[in-house]
């Protein structure tokens, strides 16, 4: 069974980059022989983040884009293991922590971001600092400089290793190129690498489709369903990132490279998708207007899929 998720973060209006990995993703699911399942998943678990209408505004880009889903969020039916909005989701966090906790797992941490930086050594894992260790083995019962955050204690030798469908294998050693991370931040809000292990584990996702920025997180993420006691993780297909004509970082301008941009300009929904799918290789032959069900009825393995970074269309843009 082929269970995939789109897990978005209502913090702006849905961008090509996030229509590509939706695409990526929900194609992989109902173009599967047999059985599949297509998750939407609200990742609303920064609520300081999260802009008011967001959220309304990408469950209808989805919709038009041709995107329906088995369960989730949003007007989708619901399901097993609702809810599908993370911000409902904390007591399955609480739990999850708590977990950890009684293995001896965690700790609190009230070092400051300028504290840490202080001391840690050079970044290593892309631009992230490798937490020092300071409050590892501080006395628990001491006088906390400001509500501490809940670190994992990462265990000695925790080497992950997994095979992504689309970028080959991937090894990291989490306890020296990441350290121990954060699970809880100090103003109570869960880490996204917590929550996240949490749903894709417990929602029995079976490949997950995501952009290569976090591929650097998925060691961490797998990790943690381990320590969790999941038998099982999910397999992973991390898709290029979606960049500028010029092949810079897309800026986040309001509007800018949003579906609801390019609606408003006329842009159809199958142009959209048939380009889309075109440029991530899901699809072969010519570049033509498809909707969602056609890519996903002819869609190649992610083997076959791109790897590099796609500029989109100076029209986009
Ligand atoms: N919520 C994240 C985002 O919108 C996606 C996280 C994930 O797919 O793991 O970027």
């Amino acid at each position: 069974m082929v269970r995939t998720r789109f897990a978005p973060s209502p913090t702006g209006d849905l961008h090509v980059g996030g229509a590509w990995t939706a695409l990526a993703s929900w194609a992989l699911a109902r173009g599967a022989r047999g059985a599949s399942g297509t998750v939407l998943r609200v990742e609303d678990i920064d609520t300081p983040r999260v802009v008011a209408g967001a959220a309304a505004r990408i469950a209808d880009d989805l919709a038009w884009l041709g995107f329906d889903w088995s369960e989730g969020a949003w007007g989708a039916a619901g399901g097993d293991h609702a809810p599908y909005i993370q911000s409902e989701r904390t007591r399955i966090y609480d739990d999850a922590l708590a977990k950890l906790a009684a293995a001896g797992l965690t700790y609190p941490c009230d070092c400051s971001r300028a504290e840490i930086s202080r001391v840690a050594s050079a970044p290593h894992a892309g631009d992230e600092i490798v937490y020092p260790g300071t409050c590892r083995d501080a006395p628990r019962d001491r006088e906390m400089k400001r509500p501490p955050a809940i670190r994992l204690r990462v265990p000695k030798g925790s080497t992950i290793a997994f095979d992504d469908l689309v970028c080959g294998r991937v090894e990291q050693h989490v306890d020296v190129a990441v350290g121990d991370f954060v699970l809880r931040r100090g103003d109570g809000i869960y880490a996204y690498q917590l929550v996240v292990a949490v749903d894709d584990a417990a929602m029995e996702i079976s490949h997950v489709v995501r952009a290569d920025d976090l591929l650097a997180s998925t060691a961490r993420q797998i990790l943690l369903m381990r320590l969790l006691g999941f038998t099982t993780a999910p397999s992973y297909a991390h898709v290029p990132m979606v960049v500028a004509p010029d092949g810079d970082r897309l800026a986040k301008r309001a509007g800018a490279a949003s579906i609801r941009d390019l609606r408003a300009r006329g842009v159809s929904a199958e142009a959209i998708v048939g380009t889309l799918g075109h440029a991530l290789g899901l699809v072969r032959g010519d570049l033509r207007p498809m909707t969602a069900r056609e890519v996903a009825a002819s869609i190649a393995p992610p083997s076959a899929w791109r790897r590099e970074p796609w500029p989109i269309p100076a029209a986009w843009a």
